[in-house]
């Protein structure tokens, strides 16, 4: 509420948010989350919480009157559709180079995501954070990510056969006949809940396309994890619809303001509350857009000049191929994929391809994949004083080199089987997904912008605590990583600072 005190304060409720505030609660610290998006637990007019996926309203995008789908065309035309502007679960948030999609809720990203729970080769972790101990990353912090996530495998025997997953089967075969490496991934997703659906036993989520509006079951996401243990102790309060807007040192630690807002996106509150610490955990865009506009506009002057630095998109880059008759991949898809190729070890160019579902509920001869790349471009945030907006510099032309990384797997696939690419999938005629990311990263790096345990510098009491702290890539798919390098962060600032 408006005038409160808190010991400590986190912006943002995904990933890192959710590990902040469980492992402070359970240090016996009160924690205040602050979310901008919804509470999902509450189920619309028509008794589901999350809408249908191929009747999105509302419920699907964060504040906008149309749809934005990230494979937004098919043969033809674009199937985007006009939607009530309402405080959504799916943000596309446009900086004009790039559009990066975002989960908006409590839970962040993980309502709205594929569930993909990949911990990275060790030797490309080392690489990309060579100031953290890998060793304690692989023994400790990794298993306790994934441990407390819920990651689960799938059943071997049980995917060779379940037709929700001939897509991945024929990704894996065109992969193997082509001389590519290939490896089951991990999943959030709760496969045996999964295997259910598949049955006709339980009511169908990942088998009724549903994934980027939120999962109305078997998905293992953070509300229901980190966020649900850290209520249980009973030390933790969320507040849903309420954005923090600024961040300025205090009386008594720091001054967090924060506008409530209704579900049609206007404030309908202002309120300031002090925090003796605050934990930046809004996400790699939102953590970088707010600092870099507290220091831009004398809230925070003294953040070093790395704060707003080194994002990237994890090198993504999405492409579909158009398969023969004989090689369909099937009416029925899970949205949850469950396989990658892996190419990282190209030195023309490192890919870590995930064969992905295209859901459309008929059998459309699409293989799609969405491929992470060792992208080396890097932009900036900063702060425009005319607009008092944030801007990212990231160039569209900077993801050819992902491009033609991901084409050395599928120029050859494609020349193996004699197939093509689809062109109609990302506009007209446009055969590369490369526009968008569902991976942002960077930002504020760590031991760069902040110290090596995410201490923001020139400013105790204030961490950084998600995605941001990553330079640009993970070599895979993200959360893993973010949420084991807050685990060890957070261990060490609860042990040295309280
Ligand atoms: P987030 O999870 O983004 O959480 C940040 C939270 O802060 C959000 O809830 C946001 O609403 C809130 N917030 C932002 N600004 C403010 C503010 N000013 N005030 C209050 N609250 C604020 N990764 C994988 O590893 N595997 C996958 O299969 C996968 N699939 C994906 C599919 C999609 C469609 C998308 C969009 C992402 C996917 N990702 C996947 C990426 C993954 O979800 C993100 O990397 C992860 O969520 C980032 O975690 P985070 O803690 O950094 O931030």
């Amino acid at each position: 509420a408006d005038g409160d005190t808190v010991p400590a304060l986190v912006i943002g409720s995904g990933y890192g948010g959710a590990v902040a505030a469980l492992r402070l609660a359970q240090a016996g610290v009160d924690v205040a989350i602050v979310e901008m998006g919804m509470s999902w637990d509450a189920p619309g007019p028509d008794g589901r919480v999350f809408c249908p996926v191929l009747k999105p309203d509302g419920r699907s995008y964060w504040l906008r009157e149309r749809t934005d789908q990230p494979v937004g065309y098919f043969m033809g035309g674009s199937y985007n559709k006009d939607i009530d502007r309402y405080t959504g679960v799916l943000d596309s948030e446009d900086f004009g180079g790039i559009r990066v999609y975002q989960g908006r809720g409590v839970g962040g990203g993980s309502l709205v995501n594929g569930g993909m729970a990949v911990t990275p080769k060790r030797e490309n972790f080392a690489a990309i954070l060579p100031s953290v101990n890998a060793e304690e990353m692989y023994s400790t912090y990794y298993p306790r990510a994934n441990t407390a996530l819920g990651v689960n495998h799938i059943d071997k025997t049980w995917f060779e056969s379940a037709e929700c997953y001939q897509f991945a089967r024929v990704g894996r075969k065109h992969a193997e006949r082509s001389g590519f490496g290939w490896t089951f991934v991990p999943n959030v997703y709760d496969f045996e809940y999964m295997k259910k659906e598949q049955a006709g036993t339980a009511t169908r989520s990942a088998l009724a396309g549903e994934v980027i509006y939120g999962n109305n079951y078997g998905k293992r996401s953070l509300d229901r994890t980190y966020l649900g243990a850290a209520a249980a102790t009973g030390k933790v309060r969320i507040s849903p619809l309420h954005k923090v807007t600024t961040v300025t040192p205090g009386a008594g630690g720091y001054r967090v303001e924060m506008a409530q807002l209704d579900s049609s996106g206007k404030t309908v509150a202002v309120k300031n509350v002090t925090a003796q610490r605050v934990f930046f955990a809004a996400g790699s865009v939102g953590t970088s857009k707010l600092l870099v506009a507290m220091r831009a506009t004398g809230k925070l002057p003294d953040l070093p000049g790395a704060v707003g630095q080194k994002w990237g998109n994890n090198g993504n880059v999405m492409v579909g191929r158009a398969n023969h008759m004989w090689d369909g991949t099937g009416s029925l898809q899970s949205s949850m994929p469950c396989l990658g190729i892996d190419n990282w070890a190209d030195p023309g160019g490192p890919a870590f391809a995930e064969v992905a579902p295209f859901p459309a509920g008929l059998e459309t001869y699409v293989s799609l994949y969405l491929a992470i790349t060792k992208n080396p471009n890097r932009a900036a945030f900063s702060f425009d004083s005319g607009t008092g907006k944030v801007n990212l510099n990231w160039q569209k032309s900077w993801n050819q080199s992902s491009i033609n990384a991901a084409k050395r797997i599928f120029d050859k696939i494609n020349a193996k089987e004699g197939t093509i690419y689809r062109t109609d999938l990302f506009g007209v005629t446009k055969t590369w997904g490369d526009d968008f990311t569902y991976h942002p990263l960077g930002g504020c790096v760590l031991n760069e912008a902040t110290d090596n345990y995410g201490r923001l510098h020139g400013y105790p009491g204030l961490y950084v605590i998600d995605g941001a702290l990553i330079p640009g890539n993970t070599s895979v798919n993200p959360f893993v990583t973010i949420t084991a390098l807050a685990e060890r962060n957070i261990e060490r600032i609860i042990a040295d600072d309280l």
